[in-house]
């Protein structure tokens, strides 16, 4: 379970992130949607340990990971990550990439590679390299990097944006059940109401740095909180 609370951020005077709280648990997906700029990528840099946030306290299952003076670094954090440029090391087998990090023996760690690599259906291509794969394969195995050390929160930013459109559906709904199946509390970060519409369980609309409205999908979509949230809405696809 990710907790954050009134967390803040300032770049050069300007408040890009002010008074955010969100929660998501396990097993669950939050959408952070909202128009470019607004802010989302830096509130996932925050809970990532990648950016110090100004004021606010993050937690994981309990744990206070950032606030009050404490700043746990990023890979103790337990949390996974998925960007759209996050790359695979190219150097390194499907089955190397996955494996990468992982603080298990040989033996074991070999088994955790293979079970994620047939839940994204990439068992048959174990031993190839990043560049004899397509790129919704590539995003299958950084599917199943990010998840082999079994993290609380995964956390993902527009990860979909470089697929054409089929593929993009399909990959986003596979990596919605393998999410599902491992109980991860996943934060999405999306500026496309369509894609939150499809992968929230809850949305968190943001605005100028300000979540100015959550709730499930449809009653986000249905009662807006103002219209400049139903003009977002409206440019669905
Ligand atoms: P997009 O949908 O385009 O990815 P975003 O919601 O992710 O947008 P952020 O990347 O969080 O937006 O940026 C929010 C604002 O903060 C932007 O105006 C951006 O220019 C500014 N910003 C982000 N990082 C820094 C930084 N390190 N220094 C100064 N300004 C920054
Ligand atoms: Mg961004």
């Amino acid at each position: 379970r990710l907790e954050i609370s009134h967390i803040a951020k300032s770049f050069g005077g300007q408040k890009v992130v002010d008074d955010v709280s969100l929660s998501v648990m396990p097993g669950q997906v939050t959408c952070l949607l909202g128009p470019s700029g607004c802010g989302k990528s830096t509130t996932l840099r925050m809970i990532a340990g990648v950016e110090s946030p100004d004021a606010g306290q993050i937690h994981v299952d309990g744990q206070l990971i950032c606030g009050d003076g404490r700043d746990v670094p990023p890979e103790s954090r337990s949390i996974g990550l998925m960007f759209q440029d996050f790359a695979l090391f190219p150097h390194l087998s499907v089955a190397q990439n996955v494996a990468f990090g992982l603080k298990l023996d040989r033996r074991a760690a070999r088994a955790r590679v293979e079970e994620l690599l047939g839940k994204v259906g990439m068992g048959r291509h174990i031993d190839r390299f990043p560049h004899e794969l397509s790129g919704g394969e590539q995003q299958r195995v950084a599917l199943a990097r990010a998840l082999a050390p079994r993290p609380k929160v995964m956390l993902m930013d527009e990860p979909f944006s470089g697929l054409d459109d089929r593929l993009r559906d399909d990959i986003r709904d596979e990596t919605l059940d393998v999410l599902k199946a491992e109980g991860t509390a996943v934060l999405l970060v999306t500026h496309e109401p369509g894609e939150a519409m499809r992968m929230a369980d809850e949305i968190a609309l943001m605005r100028d740095g300000r979540i100015v409205q959550r709730g499930a999908p449809y009653n986000i979509y249905n009662t807006p909180v103002d219209r400049k949230a139903a003009a977002f809405f409206s440019d669905i696809n």
